[in-house]
């Protein structure tokens, strides 16, 4: 959608590439690719965009203190944190025997 403001500060091009459009206009100055209409967006679309939703904020770490991760930091999010190997799991934690594929623990 292309933005109705004379001021387009930001465009993302179709390779995702983000500029402002005050200086460079339809073109990205980083792959030189075209804007198209369907690749604009308005400033209130971007911030839609790029505001992470309340169960999405990070409100605290998971330290891991001791085994193949010690030092790793974990991030624990809002709502329910299933532990596990396995790719679904919020907080993924590989290459520890202690650590079962699915939920071990939830936060
Ligand atoms: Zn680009």
């Amino acid at each position: 959608m292309a933005s109705n403001s004379k001021f387009r500060p930001i465009e993302t091009c179709p390779n995702g590439h983000f500029y402002n459009a005050n200086s460079y206009g339809d073109t990205c100055p980083v792959c030189n690719a075209k804007l198209n209409e369907d690749s604009r967006k308005t400033r209130d679309e971007l911030v839609e965009e790029l505001t992470l939703k309340h169960e999405d904020w990070v409100c605290g770490w998971l330290i891991c203190t001791d085994g193949v991760n010690k030092g790793r930091s974990y991030e624990v999010r809002g709502g329910m944190n299933p532990i596990g190997s396995d790719i679904t799991m919020r907080i993924r934690i590989l290459g520890d025997p202690g650590v079962g594929s699915r939920i071990t623990r939830y936060f």
